[in-house]
């Protein structure tokens, strides 16, 4: 039974081992919202917040997020009985609007402190079958196509199953066409739009068909369903739906409308582990492949997106790349690897997310703390 009766919130900084670009915008260091929860019986269950530091990828950020759980998310689930982690989600949804990120930072944390009680590992607790996931890469925009053709180089020796370049106009097609060549014709690669493109420049978007991507992931807005069902008419190039996922609802839409024909479920994204296994389904039913993408998590993200990655739907290898792509030194132990095989292994051996938390390195970390507790009106620094 959870019965939560304190969150504590925890900003925490952390350096990347080099800037991120998208064509939204660029990240130097992450701030990142660590929730920690503790049910009645002392069990702790953890969660991580995707959102960003400004409303690049979506309206929400950490401060937004960081309001919105303090004012109204945690409110709703502090002294507050659920059977199963399933209900969390539908208790954060009645009446209350928007806020995704936010919300599943609790969710899905609510989820691993839930397979903890259970005795199982998250991934099992999921009902992740796989022992393995394959691991794609994610690679920002480099300033010319040669920088780029040698950070794919590296990526295809050490292992990576799916190379994802980041595009916008103006660092396209010179861009794909110079890693193809270098690559060859059986490298793994896709291209990832960010929302960068209109459907006016679905002619432009055709000469990326020749390139033979897997995907282009996103090329057009977050609500332009109609419009990327329009454009996925005229390419060959399967797309592939990340911000436009915002939940079950959308997934569906993108099926029956032609809008894409490949899902990104970031469960960070789309309110949590509830909303990610429905949209599973939902996919695996019309026999649409899925795959788990990144946002620039810490380990404890990483373990929720790999115990989810674990399930069966999950035909394409996930944005899951070892601490050590992002992080000199992650804040859990042991540190997220991949083998050479290009395989993250899920783990197995213990109850929770299967790795231990840093407990000191997080505190040492933190810029602010928040505590929350039940029958209390409002949290405040411990
Ligand atoms: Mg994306």
């Amino acid at each position: 039974m959870l019965n939560l009766q304190t969150i504590v919130l925890r900003e925490i900084h952390l350096q990347l081992r080099e800037p991120f670009r998208i064509s939204s915008g660029v990240t130097r260091e992450r701030r990142i919202l660590l929730v920690e929860l503790v049910n009645e019986d002392g069990t702790h269950g953890w969660g991580e917040c995707v959102a960003g530091e400004e409303p690049i990828f979506s309206y929400e950020t950490i401060d937004t997020a960081w309001f919105a759980i303090e004012r109204w998310i945690a409110p709703r689930l502090l002294g507050r009985p659920f059977a199963h982690p399933r209900e969390v989600a539908p208790a954060l949804e009645e009446g209350f609007r928007g806020h995704p990120m936010a919300k599943a930072a609790l969710e899905m944390a609510s989820w691993e402190l839930a397979s903890r009680l259970a005795g199982e590992p998250l991934a099992t607790f999921l009902g992740g079958s796989r022992q393995r996931v394959p691991v794609g890469i994610s690679l920002g925009i480099q300033p010319t196509p040669s920088a780029l053709v040698e950070r794919a180089t590296r990526a295809l020796a050490v292992g990576y199953r799916k190379i994802k370049l980041k595009i916008a106009p103006g660092a396209d097609l010179d861009f794909v066409r110079a890693v193809r060549e270098a690559l060859g014709p059986d490298a793994p690669l896709m291209a990832d739009a960010n929302s960068a493109y209109c459907l006016a420049d679905a002619a432009h978007l055709q000469q990326l068909d020749v390139f033979d991507l897997m995907m282009i992931e996103q090329p057009l807005g977050v609500g332009d369903l109609v419009r990327h069902a329009a454009l996925q008419r005229q390419l060959s190039t399967p797309i592939c739906l990340d911000e436009s996922i915002t939940g079950p609802d959308a997934a569906e839409d993108m099926i029956s409308l032609g809008a894409g024909r490949i899902a990104n479920i970031k469960p960070g994204r789309v309110g949590g582990f509830a909303a990610s296994l429905a949209i599973h389904e939902i996919c695996r039913q019309a026999g649409v492949p899925v795959w788990c993408g990144g946002m620039l998590e810490s380990g404890i993200g990483r373990a929720h997106n790999v115990a989810l990655a674990s399930l069966p739907g999950f035909t394409l290898p996930g944005d899951l790349s070892p601490s050590r792509r992002y992080w000199a030194r992650d804040i859990v132990e042991p540190e997220w690897e991949m083998g050479e095989d290009g395989q993250v292994a899920v783990p197995r051996d213990r109850p929770g997310l299967g790795v231990e938390i840093d407990r000191e390195r997080v505190e040492a970390l933190a810029v602010r703390t928040s505590r929350l507790a039940a029958g209390e009106e409002r949290g405040g620094e411990p």
